[in-house]
């Protein structure tokens, strides 16, 4: 106790030695406030994050000039000096750079490609703060438009980035809050602006950290290998049953997929791992429990537990005769290989990179998956994932 109050009394005294007659030094924060409707799954539920890494300016308000900056990506915060005989406004951005300096940019729309932003403090005196930590919260819905929280999307998304980014450098994530078709709905798709980008609607893009997750993950897993999305054969394949009542047989059209659906694996392969992604920020690794919100229908699903999904629910313990998936069980596959066998993330987007997801075709899918496991891994580590794949059931 009585050390720390030396350390803070030295720190005072010197940023005073070194200030002009005006300057002051001041320490500023800043935080999202975030009402997910899954905000209590997964290890991570508090009703603030950190903003880590995000974009704010700072304006004199008298001369109008301008300093941009990025607070820290560790704690959201900044030191800066300020002039204690003007006041500024402080204007916080949907903009955040992470761990490796890869940028996270939530955008309005393609047509109007700019960033969100906050005034957090219209009239802010450095003279009163001098000496205190200023905390600055963007609010889920300022000015009272609830289907904006344009703050619940850059905290999961920045946070997803900070935590897991599979060895990339210097990349900008591009996300819209607009969705994916006329019809709604979240996706990556083609930027109109030039690349790939995220698409978050309204009801699901902003309200669950999970879904959020997610499209990151799909953009990421995109970014690894060579800015190419997976070439997956869609949705539309059913159970043979074809028994609509089915969970199995979800996947009736082509755009709608389902946790529990038989699909044809590229589809299946592709979105287990932008859930394993989701599941991976939102759980701790090091707890033996694992818990995934279902934005399908808003059950909360254990990512943990249970295994071969597909063969066991809708084959009752046979041997699928397609080259079909379920998303489920591709989940489970990936996180047993990051937790049980002790395999990084990192190895994990290197195998997905090397089996070229962009050429796939579903008779070969799991076998090119095998292959760059076993380029990519060492001999025990190899024999673990294989194990898992046959436990989990998406190799047999
Ligand atoms: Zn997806």
């Amino acid at each position: 106790m009585i050390r720390w109050a030396i350390i803070i009394g030295l720190i005072c005294t010197a940023g005073q030695a070194w200030a002009g007659p005006a300057d002051t030094k001041v320490k500023l924060c800043f935080k999202y406030e975030v009402d997910y409707r899954d905000r209590a799954v997964g290890d991570w539920t508090d009703t603030t994050m950190i903003a880590r890494g995000v974009y704010f300016y700072v304006q004199n308000k008298t001369t109008g000039s301008k300093t941009f900056h990025w607070a820290s990506k560790e704690t959201g915060c900044t030191t800066l000096t300020l002039n204690a005989r003007y006041r500024y406004s402080i204007r916080m951005q949907s903009k955040a750079k992470v761990t490796n300096d890869n940028i996270i940019t939530l955008r309005v729309s393609p047509d109007n490609p700019i960033n969100y932003g906050w005034t957090a403090d219209a009239d802010f005196s450095p003279m009163q703060k001098a000496g205190r930590v200023s905390t600055f919260t963007w609010p889920t819905h300022p000015g009272g438009d609830y289907s904006i929280r344009v703050s619940n999307i850059i905290a999961a998304a920045s946070f997803s980035l900070h935590r897991r980014y599979g060895g990339l450098k210097n990349k900008t994530f591009v996300a819209y809050r607009e969705p994916c078709n006329p019809s709604g709905g979240s996706c990556l798709k083609n930027d109109p602006n030039g690349g790939l980008a995220v698409f978050l609607s309204a009801s699901g893009g902003t309200r669950n950290k999970f879904q959020i997750s997610h499209e990151i993950g799909h953009l990421l897993a995109a970014k690894r290998n060579q800015n190419e999305r997976t070439n997956t054969s869609g949705y539309g394949l059913t159970h043979q049953s074809n028994d609509k009542a089915s969970q199995c047989a979800d996947a009736n059209d082509d755009y709608k997929h389902h946790f529990y659906s038989e699909e044809y694996v590229s589809s299946a392969a592709n979105e287990g791992l932008a859930h394993f992604y989701a599941a991976a920020i939102w759980n701790s690794p090091n707890d033996n429990d694992c818990d995934w919100y279902s934005y399908y229908d808003g059950s909360t699903i254990s990512c943990e537990t249970g295994r071969k999904y597909l063969i066991n629910t809708c084959y009752g313990g046979q041997e699928p005769k397609l080259d079909t998936g379920n998303e489920l069980d591709w989940m489970r596959f990936w996180w047993d290989v990051h937790t049980d066998c002790d395999i990084n993330f990192e190895p994990i987007m290197d195998i997905w990179d090397r089996s070229n997801p962009h050429k796939w075709k579903d008779r070969k899918v799991v076998r090119k998956i095998m292959r760059a496991a076993r380029k990519r891994l060492n001999k025990k580590d190899y024999r673990c994932l294989k194990n898992e794949a046959i436990g989990n059931g998406v190799k047999w």
